[in-house]
């Protein structure tokens, strides 16, 4: 065999003390990319091969198999960046790259029958066949896919009475659905000048390859309902038609089953969708078609930047302020800062868009503007309702326009009936047994009722119980419901309501109802406030503002701005209403700058003096945060690994300061904020790397998290 003769193989285990690449002998054609069983001690693993070597002085054993799976090279490029770059294992991030495992190869089987020869009654060729009732029917369904009968079947193939056979089936996903459009939407509407201009920017800059990647950052600021979808799509037909392909990312599919509609309807066939609600097969399926090169497109969620395509022309990021492609999980990745990486790596172009861009966002890529909405519609008018003098979850005028708005969307960032219950006589409260975090109530009934019902439910672990009938601690049986969710909300609000968050399974068909209903109520989280596309919406109502101004952390204010100015952004849309939409902001702080700008529409100037405001304090973008959580059961141990650790860390390492319980581990957290990136995620490697070989402090679990939301 000519050329290397060395695979370096990474083995996919999920310790982090397990650290390849580990060498084989290379199999012929076996390069990198390709997926690889090997022997590994007394085990057999899977592994990705990462590199190739000349030779090798030691002995080498071989893969005992070689998958038809393969990962293209830039993708495992891409998995040991970002291995590096947040601080997790390579095995995590190849692992998010492969296709599901577990499912069957890309085919099903066909059976058809094998009719006799001479039959003895030419009515009914089985006549004079022995076959149990069970075996006639099969028999007679013929032919056809195969399923759970196939076992069945292989025993009447054994006998020559049906053939079997391994046939391509692609496992399509039904995206009919995913929400209705208005229009056909087959055809490009006719761009507005705004548009026209953007799209024959972002065209330019697709155009000419010699561009630095810098330059090829582009970021499509459009106020809500500016049509940035209609740019994307042409955008993407340009890049599709130039034989390149196209990442399509969305914050969550459920949540925006419009814009995956739009492009499925423009581009057809060739776009693919990846989203954890599909079936392994079928995800499978589109895998292999994006692999192949049989689909140029992929929309959906975050995991969309991981789609195996090659020859990437254009990475859109849609609602790049979205906290959402921050990955809750391991590895903590964020899909935004991969889809700049992938899209420099590529030579391709990197198109977020918002009309609430992140600062980030804001200081360091390039501008292109939509400034109007594309119906020509005006944007809402926005009250800030002052509500410290105010009894009750709703000021009176909020409810007097409730009643009167024909289409409304309220929003209350609390899901359940009631946050927390609490002892009038003593102040117990209900907490949940495994985290330090109060209990919420979920079914309750209106106190009107004077009964509680439904159950107690901790957010963090599961936890559930029966909520009391009186105090565990004095007795008493006047045990309060506080703190409004959604759930208690929908009941009391009048006319027909519904509702929308974590708890509502079927998200996309709420939405849909929603949007074709006459008149209405959406009341719900921040989801209601994403991206959708509903015509006729006369009022938009933020019951409580301040809930996330009030919270401790260094983007309170931007996350206020967002959601008050995207809750703006869903209502006046479509036209259909005389007078323009309103919006009314319940806030104890109608003074706060991020509340008067969302009030004016103004993003431009919340970013630059939110920019400002970071430049100031050294936050980022002006720095980078790296934060270390160590967990375990047992108090002391987290305590003395996390003692260890911060005497290993960077200087200026904070901590470690206790977490609150989750799911009976204790937790302890680490918090570094440097100016230089590499140098700080450098450093905290080295530091979790010598903690994970200590000994002593094993089973104690390290979740890094650089740039944590
Ligand atoms: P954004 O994502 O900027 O909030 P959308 O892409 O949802 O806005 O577009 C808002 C609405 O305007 C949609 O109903 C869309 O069909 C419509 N629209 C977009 N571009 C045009 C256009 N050029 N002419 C007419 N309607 C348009
Ligand atoms: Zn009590
Ligand atoms: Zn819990």
């Amino acid at each position: 065999m000519f050329g290397p003769r060395v695979i370096q193989v990474e083995p996919l285990v999920s310790a982090r003390g397990v650290r390849g690449p580990f060498d084989y002998a290379r199999p012929e054609g076996c390069d990198v990319g390709a997926v690889v069983d090997v022997p590994f001690g007394r085990q057999r693993l899977r592994g990705v091969v990462t590199g190739l070597a000349e030779d090798s002085a030691h002995r080498l054993k071989a893969p005992t198999a070689v998958s038809d799976v393969s990962l293209p090279p830039q993708l495992v490029r891409l998995a040991l960046w970002m291995a590096d770059d947040i601080v997790s294992t390579r095995a995590r991030c190849l692992e998010l790259l492969l296709p599901p495992e577990g499912v069957g190869e890309r085919t099903r089987f066909w059976a058809e029958p094998v009719v006799p020869d001479a039959p003895a009654d030419p009515a009914d060729p089985w006549a004079g066949v022995r076959l149990n009732p069970n075996q006639r029917a099969l028999l007679d369904r013929l032919p056809g896919w195969t399923g759970d009968d196939l076992p069945a079947l292989r025993r009447l193939e054994a006998r020559g009475l049906v053939t079997v056979e391994a046939r391509a089936h692609g496992r399509r996903p039904d995206h009919a659905s995913v929400g209705a459009l208005h229009g056909d939407g087959r055809t490009a509407p006719l761009l507005n000048p705004d548009q026209a201009l953007a799209v024959e920017r972002i065209a330019g800059v697709l155009a000419d390859p010699d561009l630095p990647i810098r330059e090829r950052r582009l970021l499509l600021h459009g106020v809500t309902g500016s049509g940035k979808t209609e740019v994307y799509l042409q955008a993407a037909e340009r890049v599709v038609a130039a034989g390149r392909t196209v990442l399509v990312l969305v914050p969550e599919i459920a949540l925006t089953p419009q814009t995956v509609q739009r492009f499925r309807r423009r581009l057809g066939e060739t776009v693919a969708v990846l989203h954890s609600g599909l079936s392994k097969g079928e995800r499978r399926d589109e895998w292999w078609r994006l692999r192949s090169g049989e689909a140029r497109v992929c929309v959906g969620p975050m995991s969309t930047v991981f789609a195996p395509v090659s020859d990437l022309g254009l990475v859109i990021v849609d609602e790049e302020h979205d906290p959402a492609y921050k990955h809750d999980g391991d590895p903590r990745y964020d899909a935004r800062r991969v889809a700049a990486w992938r899209a420099g790596d590529a030579g391709a172009v990197l198109l977020a868009g918002s009309a609430t861009p992140r600062p980030e966002s804001w200081a360091s890529l390039r501008r292109i503007g939509l400034p109007r909405r594309a119906d020509g519609g005006e944007m809402p008018h926005v009250r800030l309702i002052d509500v410290r003098a105010t009894r009750g979850a709703l000021h009176p005028d909020v409810h007097r326009a409730i009643a009167d708005a024909r289409k409304a969307i309220v929003l209350l960032n609390r899901r359940g009936w009631a946050t927390w219950m609490e002892c009038a006589d003593c102040g117990h409260t209900w907490e949940c047994p495994n985290c330090d975090v109060s209990l919420v109530l979920h079914g309750g009934r209106s106190e009107r009722t004077g009964r509680t019902s439904g159950v107690l439910r901790c957010h963090h672990c599961g936890h559930q119980e029966r909520p009391p009938e009186r105090c565990v601690s004095c007795s008493s049986v006047s045990v309060g419901q506080h703190g409004l969710g959604t759930e208690q909300l929908a009941e009391d609000l009048p006319g027909h309501v519904y509702r929308l968050d974590a708890d509502v399974r079927d998200r996309s068909s709420v939405l849909e109802a929603f949007g074709a209903a006459d008149h209405g109520i959406l009341v719900g989280t921040q989801m209601i406030a994403k991206g959708h596309d509903f015509p006729g919406v006369e009022l938009g109502v933020v019951v409580d503002a301040d809930a996330t101004l009030r919270f401790p952390d260094f983007r309170s204010q931007e996350r206020t701005f967002q959601l008050v100015a995207q809750l703006a952004g869903r209502a006046g849309r479509g036209g259909g209403t005389d007078a323009p939409a309103r919006v009314l902001v319940q806030t104890r702080s109608p003074d706060d700058p991020s509340l008067r700008f969302a009030a004016r529409h103004d993003a431009h100037g919340f970013v630059v003096e939110e920019i400002e405001r970071r430049r100031i304090h050294g936050y980022p973008p002006f720095s980078t945060i790296v934060r270390v959580v160590c967990e375990h059961e047992d108090e002391r141990r987290v305590q003395a690994a996390a003692d260890d650790l911060v005497l290993r860390m960077p200087p200026e390492t904070m901590g470690p300061v206790p977490l609150f319980r989750r799911q009976a581990r204790y937790r302890r957290q680490l918090l570094v904020k440097a100016v230089s990136r590499a140098a700080t995620v450098a450093a905290v490697r080295d530091a979790v790397a010598a903690v994970v070989d200590d000994n002593a402090h094993r089973g104690v679990v390290l979740a890094i998290e650089v740039d944590p939301r």
